[in-house]
């Protein structure tokens, strides 16, 4: 799960890091009563969206604004908060459809000397928790990695030991924090863990920590991502969801129990177990699809949440075809099948006579034959049954690239 940067600050806070003073403001009022309130010499005007690159952002329509602007004055504040509020943000990381900016940061500016980069991951294939830091803050640490990766410093951490003062202080000096500020950092990096520990966080990253002209160290930005299958744990994030970021079919099929993660693509499927869910994404790849998503419908999945995924399937015209490859052990094909009827009925567009796509389903297993002579016997012009996953696969690709063609 992913909070707004203004969100990640408050939590750094209450582990004692060093965060610009600041506060979020959801309407222009807000933003010039917060400047008001902050009274420092320069503001900075940091719109919240879950994607990074802002400061390199533009608005749409308004390619002058970009999505951080540094005020000198109250005015500056509101003519910055009228320009953000309300209007799309296009970054590196929001594609060229953008986020809608909804909430602003208003921040005391800092005095920057020099920006760095500092984070904890999860490593997978160490399976644990790596330091990372840099001398080149402030930019992509993409493109540092791409084009110089000695700038990149890494430190394993071990588990049982947590981050050691000496592992926090060598970073400090590999990445060059000047000497007078060296102690703060290295108090910094030990906070930095404690809160990537004590809120089960797979991702804190600081781009830009910066030290200041007075060698104060302090997160000018900061990125918490969390652990979902930990978030239980932790009542108090859960509540910092900011529902409008997230993709609303994922939303819709979480809240009906149902695991769908959202890959963009153009051939939906459904498919139970996640296992079978993952190997029919790669069948589709490797006939040339491109899948619009992950969806696992679970074990003892009822014919009306059946017809729910279908449902979400085909929201918004993603979809140009379904796959639905089922092997059926504690599900039961027929009542998939039942639930493939059911679906019909629900989003049809000729009183349940064909599915608005092509739909290709492979059933193997519990009461099979039950389930396809119910199939065989509807009406229903455009579902297709397949013999085999592969042939099931290889027709459903092929399907979706004639609809593209006609
Ligand atoms: P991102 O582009 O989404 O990662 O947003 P950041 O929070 O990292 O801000 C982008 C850039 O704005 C930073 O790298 C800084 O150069 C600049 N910036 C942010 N806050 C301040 C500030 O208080 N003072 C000054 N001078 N620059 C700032
Ligand atoms: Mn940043």
């Amino acid at each position: 799960m992913n909070i707004h940067e203004y969100q990640s600050k408050g939590i750094l806070r209450e582990y004692g890091v060093n965060v610009p003073a600041g506060k979020p403001a959801f309407t222009v009022e807000e933003a010039v009563k917060a400047a008001e309130e902050l009274g420092s010499k320069v503001t900075v005007v940091k719109s919240q969206i879950h994607a990074g690159g802002r400061g390199k952002g533009t608005i749409k329509g308004n390619e002058s604004m970009h999505g951080v602007m540094l005020a000198k004055s109250t005015d500056d504040v509101k003519k910055y908060a009228e320009a953000l509020l309300g209007q799309v943000l296009v970054t590196k990381q929001t594609g060229p459809e953008g986020k809608k900016v909804g909430r602003l940061l208003i921040e005391a500016g800092s005095n920057i000397k020099k920006e760095y980069y500092f984070s904890f991951v999860v490593d997978r294939t160490q399976g644990r928790v790596v330091m990372m830091g840099s001398s080149e803050g402030g930019t992509s640490i993409e493109e540092v990695a791409a084009k110089t990766p000695e700038k990149i410093i890494t430190d394993t951490i071990d588990p049982a030991i947590g981050l050691a003062s000496f592992q926090a202080q060598r970073m400090a000096y590999a990445i060059g924090i000047p000497q007078p500020a060296v102690r703060k950092a290295t108090a910094t990096f030990l906070k930095l863990y404690d809160a990537f520990i004590g809120k089960d966080c797979s991702q804190v990253e600081i781009n830009p920590l910066v030290v200041t002209e007075e060698d104060d160290v302090i997160c000018l930005d900061a990125k918490l991502n969390f652990d979902d299958s930990a978030l239980f744990r932790h009542p108090d994030v859960v509540e910092l969801r900011d529902e409008s970021e997230e993709d609303p079919k994922e939303l819709e099929a979480s809240a009906l129990g149902l695991n769908y993660v959202n890959l963009g693509g153009d051939v939906a499927c459904m498919v139970n177990g996640a296992g079978l869910a993952m190997a029919t994404v790669d069948i589709l790849k490797h006939f040339g699809g491109d899948p619009a998503n992950f969806l696992d419908i679970g074990g003892g999945a009822s014919p009306e949440e059946t017809a729910e995924a279908f449902k979400i399937m085909l929201e918004g015209g993603q979809a140009k075809g379904i796959f639905v490859n089922i092997f059926g052990g504690i599900n039961r094909c027929d009542l998939v099948a039942e639930g493939i009827i059911a679906a019909a009925k629900l989003v049809s567009k000729d009183g349940g006579k064909s599915m608005p796509v092509p739909v290709v389903v492979r059933l193997e297993g519990t009461n099979v034959d039950k389930g396809r002579e119910l199939l065989k016997n509807t009406p229903i012009q455009n579902v297709i049954m397949a013999e085999s996953m592969q042939g099931g696969a290889e027709q459903i690709v092929k399907l979706v690239k004639e609809a593209e063609k006609a």
